[in-house]
């Protein structure tokens, strides 16, 4: 279960955790009307700091422009209430997870003329993908969304049915998580992850436009992937690169950095972390974790005692 930290953020006030509610006839409810955030925050050996902060703000007002939702605060004020939940509640390492939402107004499908709420919540949170040896996955029945129908580059409550169906399916079915492929049969994203494969010496990932979320895990492994002089490669990507393939990993902010042990079980490479991925998450963990130079400053610093 979730567990409670003392205040929660709410159109600019620090609210008891357990006040932070909502009617039943709000909009969200029912037509899943919310975009939203999440955000690790890391400990450092000398304080904490939360990871690529004003990007994520930025992306949450992307979201809420695609969809026309009016937000009061612009993403220097969201990013500076981020800071401030997490120092009133005192909690790192933590999760975040902004939310804005339609709330209680009208009950026909159009949200225009139903109110719009912020709340930001920050709780521990731990390991994601299940698997410490690596993750066994599947590619899903269930296709991402095709593009024209839910736009994948906002980050929506309602793309999260699509990614439920993905969930579900691959747990059932006793794998770790499970990989949707676009409408057109290429490789796109998990049901929470950005996908990353290596075959010989080149990193491939595939584009926004396989309808993926523009993950700020995955454009800090391909900046990464850069300074490192590793050959990256953007492309629509078949199904059978995953079987072929010599690594193969996830990225997101709940995932981290995740090898895959097999896809639909094939092995990938010999199961193990290989040199590439290897090498990409110790310089994504010595960053977070502050043992190397933070210099492309992801991190933004919080006061907690
Ligand atoms: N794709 C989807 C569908 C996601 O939900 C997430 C998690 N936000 C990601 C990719 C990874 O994005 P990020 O690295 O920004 O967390």
């Amino acid at each position: 279960a979730i567990q409670a930290t003392d205040h929660i953020w709410h159109n600019g006030e620090l609210i008891p955790w357990d006040k932070a509610q909502i009617h039943v006839m709000s909009h969200v409810v029912h037509y899943g009307s919310s975009v939203f955030e999440g955000i690790r925050c890391y400990s450092q050996p000398n304080g904490a700091g939360v990871f690529r902060l004003p990007e994520h703000m930025q992306r949450l007002v992307d979201s809420a422009k695609i969809y026309r939702m009016p937000l009061p605060y612009t993403a220097e004020e969201l990013a500076t209430a981020v800071v401030d939940v997490i120092e009133a509640n005192g909690v790192t390492p933590c999760y975040i997870r902004p939310i804005a939402f339609r709330g209680y107004g009208e009950i026909g499908v159009n949200p225009l003329r139903s109110p719009v709420e912020v709340y930001i919540a920050n709780f521990p949170w731990g390991k994601y993908v299940p698997g410490n040896e690596g993750a066994d996955v599947c590619i899903s029945s269930w296709n991402r969304m095709a593009p024209n129908t839910l736009p994948a580059l906002a980050k929506a409550g309602a793309n999260y049915m699509n990614s439920q169906l993905i969930r579900m399916e691959a747990e059932i079915n006793g794998y770790a998580e499970g990989i949707a492929l676009d409408v057109n049969g290429y490789l796109s994203e998990g049901s929470g992850e950005n996908l990353f494969l290596v075959r010989g010496d080149v990193l491939y990932t595939t584009p926004l436009a396989n309808s993926v979320l523009n993950g700020l895990t995955r454009s800090s492994i391909l900046q990464l992937a850069k300074q490192l002089g590793i050959t990256v490669v953007e492309q629509a990507l078949p199904r059978e690169m995953l079987y072929i393939c010599d690594e193969a990993f996830f990225t997101g902010t709940a995932a981290e950095v995740t090898h895959l042990r097999s896809v639909d079980r094939i092995m990938v490479g010999d199961g193990t972390m290989g040199p590439i991925t290897t090498k990409l998450h110790k310089a994504f963990f010595d960053i977070v974790n502050g043992l190397a130079p933070d210099r492309y400053n992801w991190l933004t610093p919080v006061n907690v005692k």
